[in-house]
């Protein structure tokens, strides 16, 4: 998983989260990623990238780009994003990821919860999902 930072024609940024670069790719290509504040869908990536889990974001941090953000404030930013775009399923995840699987249900961005039984099932089916830890407190 991967989170660009991106640009729109109108200069508002905002991040958007891809499987992998290619992924990016073909999204923007098809218009499918849009600008959150005026709909635009001419955006453009600004060249920093944080990789989540990965070792590219100690390696983005090292070289001094952007802000040098906490790993608190990375989840809690992760966790905003989400809570801004993912439809909340609450503990219907599994069944509605199963359905989309299936065609059954319109592709969209979901969130939810599942227990180990349903994310065995959904890796049975060969289903990609994402484990996100929940936001942690911050002191402020
Ligand atoms: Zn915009």
């Amino acid at each position: 998983m991967i989170i660009y930072d991106l640009v729109c024609d109108n200069e508002h940024k905002f991040e958007g989260w891809f499987k992998d670069r290619a992924s990016f790719e073909d999204q923007k290509r098809r218009k499918c990623i849009e600008c959150p504040v005026c709909g635009s869908v001419l955006v453009e990536m600004v060249p920093s990238s944080i990789s989540i889990g990965g070792r590219k974001a100690s390696a983005e941090r090292d070289r001094g780009e952007g802000q040098n953000v906490s790993v608190p404030s990375m989840l809690k930013m992760l966790n905003d994003f989400i809570d801004k775009n993912f439809d909340d399923v609450g503990d219907r995840f599994a069944e509605i990821a199963i359905k989309m699987h299936h065609g059954e249900e319109p592709k969209r961005n979901i969130r939810g919860v599942t227990t180990t039984e349903e994310q065995e099932t959904l890796e049975e089916e060969g289903i990609e999902f994402l484990r996100i830890p929940p936001p942690p407190e911050l002191d402020s």
